[in-house]
């Protein structure tokens, strides 16, 4: 190894997988891909969660959307939620990307595009339950749902979904959307048929609150080994990537590696615990282009220096590290420069 390289394991990423569909017994598991699939890489995580069966994916915009179905075919789900312009809107109709809605007006011109090119847009309506970041309110949600049936009843659109997201940090306000969420199934059901997707939660709310899920939970960050910050280890999940980086100079004091804040790695992590073949040292200073390590005995240039990684002995994961920084680890896997070499391992 010659330069830092951001290891995965696909052992890694299949048993988290299995370990998050069985926790969710039987609510379907979409994937969430979104920031290349925090910083592992699409094409690798895709193929890789086609191994394990995943059916169904989710993608922040239609653009990551695209890159998806490219990569698994086109009978998978494919779901992308940000509002997106006309021509993207086009693109996602004709490769039968799943819409989330959450503004009448992007429901307008979904409709319209879905007319114009003679295809049936598959829509899910999202309701906002109170994090006001895109989302109908409850009191306009009937004449959405009115507009979407009658689109339906066209034979331009596919009402297949009813989603929100809540913010899983207090149980009372996820209790609170979840009733706001409820309700508007309940007005969807009255005007024609009870779509089948209907998802609420994210990792933690899926894993540790089954009472808030639907037919359906967006996990992204539990797939990847990335507990919550503050959160307990999670029963056969373990992260998927290690960042490792090889010593490029050493003196009496320090081992040096090329990687820095450029490439992503924050200079607040100074102090940080890392793995080296000694044992565990600290991360003295973290500059531009490289970081500083406390020198072990016999330390010498190509020695590798895990910054985090599983099993190893420096700091456990990504989120270790974000909790040194407050932040979360996808924080830290997301930052990364995409020239760190992401490297499968087994
Ligand atoms: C990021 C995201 C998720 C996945 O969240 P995790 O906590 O990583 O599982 C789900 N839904 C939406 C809307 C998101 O933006």
């Amino acid at each position: 190894m010659k330069h830092p390289e951001l290891r995965l394991s696909r052992h890694a990423l299949l048993d988290n997988i299995a370990a998050v569909s069985a926790r969710l017994d039987g609510c379907e598991l979409m994937l969430v891909l979104k920031d290349d699939a925090y910083g592992h890489g699409l094409t690798w995580t895709v193929e890789t969660a086609l191994v394990a069966g995943v059916t169904s994916f989710g993608s922040y915009d239609v653009r990551g959307g695209l890159d998806v179905r490219r990569l698994v075919g086109p009978d998978a789900r494919v779901f992308a939620w940000a509002t997106s312009s006309d021509e993207e809107v086009d693109e996602a109709l004709l490769q039968g990307i799943d819409l989330g809605v959450g503004t009448e007006e992007y429901l307008r011109r979904i409709v319209a595009r879905a007319e114009a090119l003679g295809v049936v847009a598959r829509v899910h309506l999202k309701i906002d339950t109170g994090l006001h970041r895109n989302g109908v309110l409850p009191e306009d949600w009937p004449s959405f749902v009115a507009h979407a049936r009658s689109a339906e009843a066209a034979g331009v659109l596919s009402l297949d979904g009813v989603w929100s997201h809540i913010a899983e940090a207090s149980d009372r306000d996820d209790d609170e959307a979840q009733a706001a969420f409820l309700d508007a199934i309940r007005v969807t059901a009255e005007s024609g048929d009870t779509p089948t997707s209907l998802h609420l939660t994210a990792s933690a709310a899926s894993w540790w609150r089954p009472e808030l899920r639907g037919t359906v939970a967006r996990i992204g960050a539990f797939c990847y080994g990335i507990r919550s910050a503050d959160g307990p280890e999670l029963e056969g999940v373990r992260p998927v990537a290690s960042l490792v980086a090889p010593v490029t100079a050493v003196d009496d004091e320090r081992a040096v590696i090329e990687l820095g804040s450029f490439d992503g790695l924050p200079s607040t992590l100074a102090g940080a615990a890392v793995g080296t073949p000694g044992g565990t040292r600290r991360l003295e200073r973290i500059d531009p282009f490289t970081a500083r390590v406390e020198v072990w005995p016999g330390a010498s240039v190509g020695d590798e220096v895990t910054l985090f990684g599983p099993g190893e002995a420096g700091e456990s994961s990504a989120t270790t590290l974000a909790e040194r920084i407050d932040t979360v680890g996808e924080e830290i896997l997301t930052r990364l420069s995409p020239r760190i070499r992401r490297v499968p391992v087994d």
